[in-house]
Protein backbone atom coordinates (compact mmCIF):
# COMPACT_ATOMS: atom_id res chain seq x y z
CA UNK A 1 0.00 0.00 0.00
CA UNK A 2 2.11 3.18 -0.86
CA UNK A 3 -0.88 6.03 -0.48
CA UNK A 4 -1.30 7.62 2.67
CA UNK A 5 -3.33 7.05 5.38
CA UNK A 6 -6.31 8.95 6.13
CA UNK A 7 -6.09 10.25 9.93
CA UNK A 8 -9.65 10.67 11.38
CA UNK A 9 -11.04 10.93 14.94
CA UNK A 10 -13.71 8.29 15.32
CA UNK A 11 -16.49 9.13 17.50
CA UNK A 12 -17.41 5.48 19.00
CA UNK A 13 -19.71 6.56 21.71
CA UNK A 14 -22.25 4.17 22.20
CA UNK A 15 -20.93 2.36 18.62
CA UNK A 16 -20.35 -1.26 18.52
CA UNK A 17 -16.99 -1.95 18.08
CA UNK A 18 -16.23 -5.74 17.75
CA UNK A 19 -12.77 -7.37 19.19
CA UNK A 20 -12.04 -10.89 17.71
CA UNK A 21 -9.55 -12.37 20.17
CA UNK A 22 -9.50 -12.04 23.94
CA UNK A 23 -5.10 -12.09 24.61
CA UNK A 24 -2.62 -10.08 25.64
CA UNK A 25 -3.29 -7.76 21.93
CA UNK A 26 -7.56 -6.89 23.19
CA UNK A 27 -5.92 -6.46 26.56
CA UNK A 28 -3.80 -3.70 25.22
CA UNK A 29 -6.93 -2.20 22.45
CA UNK A 30 -9.99 -2.29 25.14
CA UNK A 31 -9.39 0.19 27.56
CA UNK A 32 -9.03 3.00 24.78
CA UNK A 33 -12.09 1.77 22.95
CA UNK A 34 -14.02 1.64 26.16
CA UNK A 35 -12.60 5.46 27.15
CA UNK A 36 -13.99 6.35 23.84
CA UNK A 37 -17.55 5.33 25.16
CA UNK A 38 -17.99 2.77 22.09
CA UNK A 39 -19.99 -0.39 22.79
CA UNK A 40 -17.67 -3.25 22.89
CA UNK A 41 -18.23 -7.03 21.76
CA UNK A 42 -15.55 -8.87 22.38
CA UNK A 43 -15.57 -12.37 20.80
CA UNK A 44 -13.14 -14.75 22.31
CA UNK A 45 -13.12 -18.42 24.10
CA UNK A 46 -11.02 -17.08 26.83
CA UNK A 47 -9.74 -13.68 27.98
CA UNK A 48 -6.94 -12.41 29.52
CA UNK A 49 -7.84 -12.12 33.51
CA UNK A 50 -8.10 -7.77 33.10
CA UNK A 51 -10.41 -8.38 29.94
CA UNK A 52 -12.28 -10.80 32.35
CA UNK A 53 -12.71 -8.36 34.88
CA UNK A 54 -14.26 -6.23 32.68
CA UNK A 55 -16.79 -8.23 31.19
CA UNK A 56 -17.45 -8.99 34.63
CA UNK A 57 -18.10 -5.51 35.61
CA UNK A 58 -20.47 -5.32 32.38
CA UNK A 59 -18.34 -3.04 30.87
CA UNK A 60 -18.08 -4.85 27.47
CA UNK A 61 -20.12 -7.78 25.93
CA UNK A 62 -18.68 -11.08 26.06
CA UNK A 63 -19.24 -13.78 23.69
CA UNK A 64 -17.57 -16.75 24.63
CA UNK A 65 -16.22 -18.81 21.71
CA UNK A 66 -14.59 -18.57 18.49
CA UNK A 67 -15.69 -15.68 15.60
CA UNK A 68 -18.85 -15.84 13.87
CA UNK A 69 -20.16 -13.79 10.84
CA UNK A 70 -22.75 -12.42 12.55
CA UNK A 71 -20.93 -10.65 15.04
CA UNK A 72 -20.67 -8.53 12.67
CA UNK A 73 -24.13 -7.11 13.01
CA UNK A 74 -24.04 -3.57 13.52
CA UNK A 75 -20.67 -2.79 13.88
CA UNK A 76 -18.87 0.45 12.54
CA UNK A 77 -15.06 -1.29 13.26
CA UNK A 78 -13.80 -4.33 13.94
CA UNK A 79 -10.46 -4.88 15.70
CA UNK A 80 -8.70 -8.31 14.70
CA UNK A 81 -6.33 -9.59 17.62
CA UNK A 82 -5.45 -13.28 17.49
CA UNK A 83 -2.87 -14.37 15.57
CA UNK A 84 -3.95 -16.81 13.62
CA UNK A 85 -3.35 -15.62 10.15
CA UNK A 86 -6.04 -17.50 8.56
CA UNK A 87 -8.81 -16.84 11.47
CA UNK A 88 -7.64 -12.92 10.86
CA UNK A 89 -7.88 -12.93 7.31
CA UNK A 90 -11.36 -14.53 6.88
CA UNK A 91 -12.49 -11.89 9.88
CA UNK A 92 -10.87 -9.28 7.91
CA UNK A 93 -12.84 -10.37 4.38
CA UNK A 94 -15.99 -10.29 5.96
CA UNK A 95 -15.26 -7.11 7.24
CA UNK A 96 -14.17 -5.61 3.94
CA UNK A 97 -17.46 -7.42 2.30
CA UNK A 98 -19.48 -5.11 4.63
CA UNK A 99 -17.49 -1.89 4.70
CA UNK A 100 -16.47 -1.90 7.91
CA UNK A 101 -12.78 -1.02 8.90
CA UNK A 102 -10.51 -3.80 10.06
CA UNK A 103 -7.40 -3.09 12.18
CA UNK A 104 -5.33 -6.11 12.24
CA UNK A 105 -3.02 -6.93 14.75
CA UNK A 106 -1.44 -9.39 13.13
CA UNK A 107 -0.62 -8.60 9.44
CA UNK A 108 -1.19 -4.55 9.47
CA UNK A 109 -0.57 -4.10 5.25
CA UNK A 110 -4.11 -6.45 4.98
CA UNK A 111 -5.41 -3.80 7.41
CA UNK A 112 -7.86 -1.19 6.39
CA UNK A 113 -7.28 0.64 9.35
CA UNK A 114 -4.02 1.24 11.86
CA UNK A 115 -4.44 2.50 15.32
CA UNK A 116 -2.17 5.18 15.91
CA UNK A 117 0.37 5.80 18.79
CA UNK A 118 -1.46 8.01 21.14
CA UNK A 119 -0.86 10.75 23.52
CA UNK A 120 -3.38 12.31 25.15
CA UNK A 121 -3.00 15.72 26.96
CA UNK A 122 -6.35 17.06 28.47
CA UNK A 123 -9.12 17.45 25.60
CA UNK A 124 -5.99 17.31 23.17
CA UNK A 125 -5.47 13.93 21.54
CA UNK A 126 -2.40 13.43 19.42
CA UNK A 127 -2.31 10.67 17.06
CA UNK A 128 0.89 9.32 15.43
CA UNK A 129 0.85 6.88 12.15
CA UNK A 130 4.46 5.71 11.48
CA UNK A 131 3.75 4.65 7.52
CA UNK A 132 3.42 1.32 8.89
CA UNK A 133 5.85 0.87 11.32
CA UNK A 134 4.72 1.15 14.72
CA UNK A 135 7.60 1.70 16.64
CA UNK A 136 8.73 4.45 14.16
CA UNK A 137 5.31 6.03 15.40
CA UNK A 138 6.17 5.28 19.13
CA UNK A 139 9.24 7.23 18.89
CA UNK A 140 7.66 10.24 17.46
CA UNK A 141 4.73 10.04 20.00
CA UNK A 142 7.31 9.97 22.79
CA UNK A 143 9.22 12.87 21.13
CA UNK A 144 5.58 14.54 21.11
CA UNK A 145 4.48 13.91 24.76
CA UNK A 146 7.44 15.60 26.34
CA UNK A 147 7.30 18.69 23.91
CA UNK A 148 3.72 18.80 25.20
CA UNK A 149 4.22 18.20 28.88
CA UNK A 150 7.06 20.96 28.73
CA UNK A 151 5.39 23.34 26.55
CA UNK A 152 2.49 23.34 24.29
CA UNK A 153 0.50 23.28 27.57
CA UNK A 154 1.14 26.55 28.00
CA UNK A 155 -0.65 28.19 25.19
CA UNK A 156 -3.43 25.64 26.52
CA UNK A 157 -3.56 27.66 29.46
CA UNK A 158 -3.55 31.18 28.02
CA UNK A 159 -6.66 32.35 27.91
CA UNK A 160 -8.42 33.03 24.18
CA UNK A 161 -11.27 34.70 23.62
CA UNK A 162 -13.06 31.70 21.80
CA UNK A 163 -12.44 29.31 24.57
CA UNK A 164 -15.19 28.80 27.17
CA UNK A 165 -16.93 27.34 29.53
CA UNK A 166 -19.40 26.28 26.66
CA UNK A 167 -17.53 26.10 24.14
CA UNK A 168 -14.84 23.55 24.57
CA UNK A 169 -14.65 21.85 21.48
CA UNK A 170 -13.72 18.59 22.67
CA UNK A 171 -16.20 17.53 25.22
CA UNK A 172 -18.05 19.08 28.26
CA UNK A 173 -16.61 21.89 30.37
CA UNK A 174 -15.52 21.54 34.00
CA UNK A 175 -17.34 24.38 35.25
CA UNK A 176 -18.19 23.96 39.34
CA UNK A 177 -21.34 25.41 39.92
CA UNK A 178 -21.66 27.39 43.42
CA UNK A 179 -24.60 25.20 44.60
CA UNK A 180 -23.20 22.33 43.49
CA UNK A 181 -19.82 22.15 44.80
CA UNK A 182 -19.58 18.07 45.19
CA UNK A 183 -20.31 17.57 41.29
CA UNK A 184 -17.78 18.12 39.16
CA UNK A 185 -15.46 19.03 41.94
CA UNK A 186 -13.39 16.00 41.25
CA UNK A 187 -13.75 16.11 37.37
CA UNK A 188 -11.32 15.02 34.64
CA UNK A 189 -9.66 17.86 33.63
CA UNK A 190 -10.41 21.78 34.07
CA UNK A 191 -8.49 22.90 30.40
CA UNK A 192 -10.40 25.69 28.70
CA UNK A 193 -13.19 25.32 31.83
CA UNK A 194 -12.60 29.08 32.50
CA UNK A 195 -16.60 30.82 32.21
CA UNK A 196 -17.33 33.68 30.53
CA UNK A 197 -18.35 37.13 32.21
CA UNK A 198 -20.17 39.92 31.25
CA UNK A 199 -16.83 41.58 29.59
CA UNK A 200 -14.07 39.50 30.85
CA UNK A 201 -13.29 36.14 31.14
CA UNK A 202 -13.00 34.55 34.58
CA UNK A 203 -9.89 31.88 35.19
CA UNK A 204 -10.35 28.40 37.00
CA UNK A 205 -8.63 26.82 40.23
CA UNK A 206 -6.68 23.47 40.49
CA UNK A 207 -6.28 22.02 44.07
CA UNK A 208 -3.35 20.10 43.34
CA UNK A 209 -1.65 17.03 45.27
CA UNK A 210 1.91 17.22 45.20
CA UNK A 211 3.08 14.13 47.01
CA UNK A 212 4.57 13.45 49.76
CA UNK A 213 7.84 15.06 48.91
CA UNK A 214 9.92 13.28 45.67
CA UNK A 215 8.87 15.50 43.18
CA UNK A 216 8.26 11.74 40.84
CA UNK A 217 5.32 11.28 43.17
CA UNK A 218 2.55 14.16 41.82
CA UNK A 219 0.36 12.54 39.79
CA UNK A 220 0.42 13.05 35.67
CA UNK A 221 -2.52 14.79 35.72
CA UNK A 222 -1.21 17.26 38.71
CA UNK A 223 1.97 18.09 36.88
CA UNK A 224 0.17 18.88 33.69
CA UNK A 225 -1.34 21.54 35.34
CA UNK A 226 1.13 22.71 37.59
CA UNK A 227 2.96 23.35 33.41
CA UNK A 228 -0.18 25.08 32.59
CA UNK A 229 -0.65 27.56 35.29
CA UNK A 230 -0.47 31.24 35.26
CA UNK A 231 -0.51 31.74 39.26
CA UNK A 232 0.96 28.58 41.59
CA UNK A 233 0.12 28.94 45.47
CA UNK A 234 2.06 26.48 47.17
CA UNK A 235 2.72 25.19 50.40
CA UNK A 236 5.48 24.81 52.86
CA UNK A 237 5.32 20.94 52.03
CA UNK A 238 5.29 20.85 48.71
CA UNK A 239 8.48 19.82 46.60
CA UNK A 240 11.29 22.82 45.82
CA UNK A 241 12.19 20.80 42.71
CA UNK A 242 8.69 21.11 41.42
CA UNK A 243 8.65 24.75 41.84
CA UNK A 244 12.10 25.03 40.25
CA UNK A 245 10.72 23.97 36.80
CA UNK A 246 7.68 26.69 36.47
CA UNK A 247 8.89 28.79 33.60
CA UNK A 248 9.71 32.52 34.56
CA UNK A 249 6.44 33.99 33.67
CA UNK A 250 4.82 32.32 36.46
CA UNK A 251 3.59 34.33 39.84
CA UNK A 252 4.58 31.92 42.38
CA UNK A 253 2.59 32.51 45.77
CA UNK A 254 4.44 31.07 48.64
CA UNK A 255 1.66 30.15 51.02
CA UNK A 256 4.09 29.46 53.68
CA UNK A 257 5.24 33.07 54.02
CA UNK A 258 1.96 34.67 54.74
CA UNK A 259 1.87 36.11 58.13
CA UNK A 260 -0.83 36.47 60.43
CA UNK A 261 -2.18 33.16 62.66
CA UNK A 262 -3.46 30.39 60.79
CA UNK A 263 -6.79 31.31 60.31
CA UNK A 264 -6.39 34.86 59.21
CA UNK A 265 -3.65 33.30 56.81
CA UNK A 266 -6.28 31.13 55.13
CA UNK A 267 -8.47 33.43 54.69
CA UNK A 268 -5.80 35.29 52.77
CA UNK A 269 -5.32 32.65 50.53
CA UNK A 270 -8.56 31.64 49.30
CA UNK A 271 -9.04 35.57 48.67
CA UNK A 272 -5.44 35.15 46.72
CA UNK A 273 -7.01 32.19 44.66
CA UNK A 274 -10.43 33.93 43.98
CA UNK A 275 -8.86 36.89 43.01
CA UNK A 276 -6.27 35.74 40.95
CA UNK A 277 -9.17 33.58 39.41
CA UNK A 278 -11.60 36.28 38.87
CA UNK A 279 -8.75 38.40 37.47
CA UNK A 280 -8.49 35.72 34.39
CA UNK A 281 -5.89 33.81 35.77
CA UNK A 282 -5.02 29.97 35.67
CA UNK A 283 -4.28 29.33 39.50
CA UNK A 284 -2.71 26.34 40.89
CA UNK A 285 -3.11 25.75 44.35
CA UNK A 286 -0.45 22.92 45.11
CA UNK A 287 -1.08 21.38 48.29
CA UNK A 288 1.25 18.51 49.85
CA UNK A 289 0.29 14.90 49.76
CA UNK A 290 -3.55 14.54 49.07
CA UNK A 291 -5.65 18.21 49.48
CA UNK A 292 -8.22 16.56 51.15
CA UNK A 293 -5.95 15.05 54.11
CA UNK A 294 -5.39 17.82 56.59
CA UNK A 295 -5.00 19.56 53.91
CA UNK A 296 -7.79 22.33 53.86
CA UNK A 297 -8.26 21.70 50.85
CA UNK A 298 -12.22 21.50 50.68
CA UNK A 299 -12.38 25.22 52.33
CA UNK A 300 -10.60 26.31 49.61
CA UNK A 301 -12.85 24.71 47.45
CA UNK A 302 -15.87 26.30 49.15
CA UNK A 303 -14.57 29.71 48.77
CA UNK A 304 -13.74 29.23 45.04
CA UNK A 305 -17.18 27.64 44.61
CA UNK A 306 -18.91 30.88 46.56
CA UNK A 307 -17.29 33.48 44.43
CA UNK A 308 -18.51 31.59 41.40
CA UNK A 309 -14.67 30.33 40.12
CA UNK A 310 -14.84 26.92 38.27
CA UNK A 311 -12.42 24.60 40.45
CA UNK A 312 -11.07 20.99 39.82
CA UNK A 313 -9.75 18.56 42.55
CA UNK A 314 -6.75 16.69 41.59
CA UNK A 315 -5.69 14.37 44.27
CA UNK A 316 -2.61 13.38 45.65
CA UNK A 317 -0.29 10.47 47.05
CA UNK A 318 -0.51 11.14 50.62
CA UNK A 319 2.42 10.92 53.28
CA UNK A 320 -0.30 8.82 55.50
CA UNK A 321 0.72 6.21 53.30
CA UNK A 322 3.30 7.00 51.63
CA UNK A 323 5.16 7.84 54.14
CA UNK A 324 5.53 4.20 56.01
CA UNK A 325 5.83 2.83 52.51
CA UNK A 326 8.73 4.95 52.24
CA UNK A 327 10.34 3.15 55.35
CA UNK A 328 9.58 -0.14 54.26
CA UNK A 329 6.08 -0.35 56.08
CA UNK A 330 2.61 -1.43 54.77
CA UNK A 331 0.17 0.02 56.40
CA UNK A 332 -1.91 -3.12 55.85
CA UNK A 333 -0.34 -6.40 55.39
CA UNK A 334 -2.33 -10.16 55.17
CA UNK A 335 -2.33 -11.64 58.29
CA UNK A 336 -1.16 -8.98 60.80
CA UNK A 337 -3.55 -5.78 59.59
CA UNK A 338 -6.86 -5.50 58.14
CA UNK A 339 -7.57 -1.47 58.69
CA UNK A 340 -5.42 1.23 58.93
CA UNK A 341 -6.41 4.47 60.29
CA UNK A 342 -5.18 8.40 59.47
CA UNK A 343 -5.74 10.49 62.73
CA UNK A 344 -4.07 13.80 63.31
CA UNK A 345 -2.45 14.51 66.09
CA UNK A 346 -2.71 18.14 65.69
CA UNK A 347 -4.25 18.96 69.26
CA UNK A 348 -3.65 17.39 72.75
CA UNK A 349 -5.54 13.77 73.25
CA UNK A 350 -7.30 16.28 76.66
CA UNK A 351 -7.87 19.46 74.52
CA UNK A 352 -11.77 20.56 74.13
CA UNK A 353 -11.51 21.11 70.45
CA UNK A 354 -10.15 17.51 69.85
CA UNK A 355 -12.37 15.67 67.41
CA UNK A 356 -10.98 12.12 67.92
CA UNK A 357 -11.89 9.15 70.24
CA UNK A 358 -8.42 8.22 71.71
CA UNK A 359 -9.64 5.87 73.86
CA UNK A 360 -11.48 4.37 71.07
CA UNK A 361 -8.51 4.39 68.91
CA UNK A 362 -6.33 2.68 72.12
CA UNK A 363 -9.29 -0.70 71.19
CA UNK A 364 -8.27 -0.79 67.51
CA UNK A 365 -5.56 -3.82 66.93
CA UNK A 366 -4.62 -2.58 63.22
CA UNK A 367 -2.25 0.55 62.42
CA UNK A 368 -2.47 3.88 63.50
CA UNK A 369 -0.84 6.54 61.61
CA UNK A 370 -0.11 9.82 63.40
CA UNK A 371 0.18 13.25 61.44
CA UNK A 372 1.63 16.06 62.87
CA UNK A 373 1.72 14.34 65.78
CA UNK A 374 5.55 15.18 67.23
CA UNK A 375 4.84 17.34 69.51
CA UNK A 376 1.69 15.87 71.38
CA UNK A 377 3.47 12.35 71.02
CA UNK A 378 4.48 11.88 74.39
CA UNK A 379 0.49 12.51 75.18
CA UNK A 380 -0.74 10.26 72.80
CA UNK A 381 1.23 7.16 73.70
CA UNK A 382 0.35 7.79 76.89
CA UNK A 383 -3.17 8.48 76.20
CA UNK A 384 -3.15 4.83 74.11
CA UNK A 385 -1.70 2.82 76.56
CA UNK A 386 -4.05 4.00 79.38
CA UNK A 387 -6.59 3.11 77.24
CA UNK A 388 -5.56 -0.78 76.26
CA UNK A 389 -2.92 -1.10 73.35
CA UNK A 390 0.15 -2.79 74.71
CA UNK A 391 3.11 -0.53 75.86
CA UNK A 392 5.46 -2.92 73.34
CA UNK A 393 3.33 -2.30 70.25
CA UNK A 394 5.60 -1.31 67.55
CA UNK A 395 6.42 2.30 66.59
CA UNK A 396 8.21 3.76 63.80
CA UNK A 397 8.60 7.57 63.07
CA UNK A 398 9.44 8.88 59.46
CA UNK A 399 10.46 12.79 58.63
CA UNK A 400 10.73 14.07 55.94
CA UNK A 401 9.86 10.62 54.14
CA UNK A 402 10.93 10.13 50.49
CA UNK A 403 13.28 13.24 50.25
CA UNK A 404 16.85 12.77 50.34
CA UNK A 405 16.45 13.91 54.12
CA UNK A 406 14.33 11.21 55.37
CA UNK A 407 14.92 9.99 58.33
CA UNK A 408 13.22 6.58 60.12
CA UNK A 409 13.29 5.79 63.43
CA UNK A 410 11.63 2.15 65.30
CA UNK A 411 10.38 1.76 69.09
CA UNK A 412 7.68 1.00 70.72
CA UNK A 413 4.73 2.75 71.52
CA UNK A 414 6.07 3.37 75.36
CA UNK A 415 9.36 4.53 74.08
CA UNK A 416 8.68 5.87 71.03
CA UNK A 417 8.21 9.64 72.52
CA UNK A 418 11.37 9.97 74.29
CA UNK A 419 13.36 8.63 71.22
CA UNK A 420 12.31 10.85 68.95
CA UNK A 421 13.43 13.46 71.34
CA UNK A 422 16.78 11.95 71.75
CA UNK A 423 17.02 11.58 68.11
CA UNK A 424 16.03 14.61 67.37
CA UNK A 425 13.71 13.78 64.74
CA UNK A 426 11.41 17.12 63.70
CA UNK A 427 8.45 17.75 61.69
CA UNK A 428 7.11 17.04 59.17
CA UNK A 429 6.93 13.24 60.60
CA UNK A 430 4.44 10.48 60.54
CA UNK A 431 3.78 8.04 63.36
CA UNK A 432 3.15 4.80 62.65
CA UNK A 433 1.63 2.23 65.52
CA UNK A 434 1.30 -1.68 65.03
CA UNK A 435 2.26 -4.27 63.93
CA UNK A 436 3.04 -3.77 60.12
CA UNK A 437 6.38 -1.93 61.57
CA UNK A 438 7.74 -5.14 61.39
CA UNK A 439 5.60 -6.71 58.74
CA UNK A 440 8.14 -6.81 56.27
CA UNK A 441 11.20 -7.51 58.60
CA UNK A 442 13.21 -10.84 57.23
N1 LIG B 1 -2.16 16.65 52.91
C1 LIG B 1 -0.96 16.07 53.47
C2 LIG B 1 -0.92 16.17 54.96
C3 LIG B 1 -0.92 17.60 55.47
S1 LIG B 1 -0.78 17.70 57.21
C4 LIG B 1 -0.86 14.61 52.99
O1 LIG B 1 -1.82 14.06 52.46
O2 LIG B 1 0.23 14.06 53.11
C5 LIG B 1 0.96 17.84 57.39
C6 LIG B 1 1.53 16.58 58.00
O3 LIG B 1 1.68 15.59 57.01
C7 LIG B 1 2.91 16.72 58.58
O4 LIG B 1 2.88 17.28 59.88
C8 LIG B 1 3.36 15.30 58.61
O5 LIG B 1 2.76 14.60 59.68
C9 LIG B 1 2.77 14.77 57.33
N2 LIG B 1 3.72 14.81 56.22
C10 LIG B 1 3.58 15.45 55.07
N3 LIG B 1 4.62 15.20 54.25
C11 LIG B 1 5.44 14.38 54.92
C12 LIG B 1 6.68 13.74 54.62
N4 LIG B 1 7.28 13.90 53.44
N5 LIG B 1 7.22 12.94 55.55
C13 LIG B 1 6.63 12.73 56.72
N6 LIG B 1 5.46 13.30 57.07
C14 LIG B 1 4.87 14.11 56.18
Amino acid sequence: MTSNPYPLGLRLHGRRVVVVGGGAVATRRVPALLDAGADVLLVAPELTPALRARADAGRLHWVPRRFAPEDLDGAWLVQVAIDDPIAAASVSALAAERRIFCVRADDRSAATAWTPAVTRHGPVTVAVLGGGDPRRAMTVRDAIRDLLAARLSSVAATPTPDRSATSTPDGPGAVLTPDRPGAAALNPDGVGAGAATGGGRIGRVALVGSGPGDPELITVRGWRLLTEADVVVADRLVPGLLLDELRPDVELVDASKIPYGPSRAQEEINEILVDRALAGAFVVRLKGGDPYVFGRGGEELLACAAAGVPVTVVPGVTSSIAAPAAAGIPVTHRGVAHEFTVVSGHLAPDAPASLVRWDALAGLRGTLVILMGLKNLAAISRTLIAHGRPPQTPAAVVQEATTGAQRVLRSTLDAVAADVLAADLRPPAVVVVGDVVHALDG
